[in-house]
């Protein structure tokens, strides 16, 4: 069984590689403020912290994901 990719809080340079290579703007809406870096394949559902499976999303795009993942995950496992 592979190994499970934990939480990590990521490094400077890690989150300033991502925000560089995506132009500091938000990959769903192109906004530029509130930005955090976000796992394209959540680590709940086997994803990575590899700089391949992270994005560059605001705010609130990132909350909407997190919800629309959410209610997947309780709808597969219920
Ligand atoms: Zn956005």
């Amino acid at each position: 069984m592979p190994e499970k990719s934990k939480r990590i809080s990521f490094p400077k340079e890690v989150r300033e590689y991502v925000f560089q290579r995506d132009n500091h703007q938000c990959q769903s809406c192109g906004k530029t403020t509130k930005l955090s870096i976000d796992h394209i394949i959540p680590l709940a559902t086997g994803g990575s912290n590899d700089i391949s499976n992270l994005q560059t999303l605001c705010g609130s795009c990132n909350s909407q994901k997190k919800h629309y993942f959410d209610s997947r995950f309780d709808r597969r496992f219920s």
